[in-house]
């Protein structure tokens, strides 16, 4: 079975020390759940060092939201994966503000799952559609594209170091999360798409969702079978919101599944 992942990604939020303050409360408001449910948190890159410290011995890990593909040189403003190797624990790539607001694209994306995966961090991979390409019924067709070309390359040896986020593009930020059944579905692809780098490994690798998860709806996303958790972003900046998907996600798996 898989375990369940709840990643928050703090996005571009917090000094330092609120930082700091919040990864502290959360190491103790998440302790209960610590046996039921994996828990990443991504702060930004500035505070990851010192959050990674002061959760040091709590079952709470610590992410990266973003990172290069070189190990070092002349890349002004850019950290890599070689130096989050041994002390943070995943890498998130291809969030949809990456891709748009940054243009990253599916061959950069490839290039920085290969670095990541070569540092031996957990990488999650987001892929999603716009609301544009959702209404023009494309979904399937996108992603599709984003997963196999930012997968290409992959060894069957590197599969359990991966995780999918399924993010549909509309539903991130906006309170509009797509609806238990649809993200199932497409989640479902997803795993079908898997089969063809990674043959049965497919089925051990976690698929999250994200897009406005808030604790009112967590519950009903993670009974959906191929919904093994959740990226989380405003609601992982509220530690008693976040606390409460945690939670949800415990019960749920302490729960039938439908
Ligand atoms: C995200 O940015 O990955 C996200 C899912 O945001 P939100 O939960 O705010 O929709």
């Amino acid at each position: 079975m898989r375990r369940p992942l709840i990643a928050g990604n703090w996005k571009m939020h917090f000094t330092v020390p609120e930082g700091l303050e919040y990864a502290l409360q959360l190491r103790r408001d998440l302790e209960p759940y610590s046996a039921l449910v994996d828990v990443v948190i991504m702060p930004p890159a500035v505070m990851l060092w010192e959050i990674a410290n002061a959760l040091r011995g709590c079952a709470i890990e610590v992410g990266a939201q973003n990172a290069g593909w070189e190990d070092q040189g002349p890349f002004t403003g850019e950290i890599s994966p070689k130096m989050l190797a041994g002390w943070c624990h995943y890498l998130l790539i291809g969030h949809s503000e990456r891709r748009q607001l940054f243009n990253e694209t599916d061959e950069e994306l490839n290039r920085k799952l290969h670095a990541g995966l070569r540092h031996r961090l957990k990488v999650i991979l987001a892929v999603g559609e716009t609301l544009e390409e959702y209404d023009a019924g494309r979904t399937a067709e996108v992603i599709t594209r984003q997963l196999n070309a930012a997968l290409y390359g992959v060894e069957l040896r590197q599969a359990t170091d991966l995780s999918i986020a399924y993010e549909p593009v509309w539903a991130i930020g906006t309170g509009k999360a797509a609806t238990p059944d649809y993200a199932n579905e497409t989640m479902g692809l997803i795993r079908g798409l898997l089969q063809s780098p990674f043959g049965a490994l497919a089925s051990q690798i976690r698929i999250l969702y994200g897009g406005s998860v808030t604790p009112a709806n967590a519950r009903s996303l993670l009974e959906q079978p191929e919904i093994d958790g959740g990226l989380v972003g405003g609601a992982s900046l509220k530690p008693g919101e976040f606390t409460r998907i945690v939670q949800a996600t415990a019960e749920v798996l302490q729960s039938p599944r439908v």
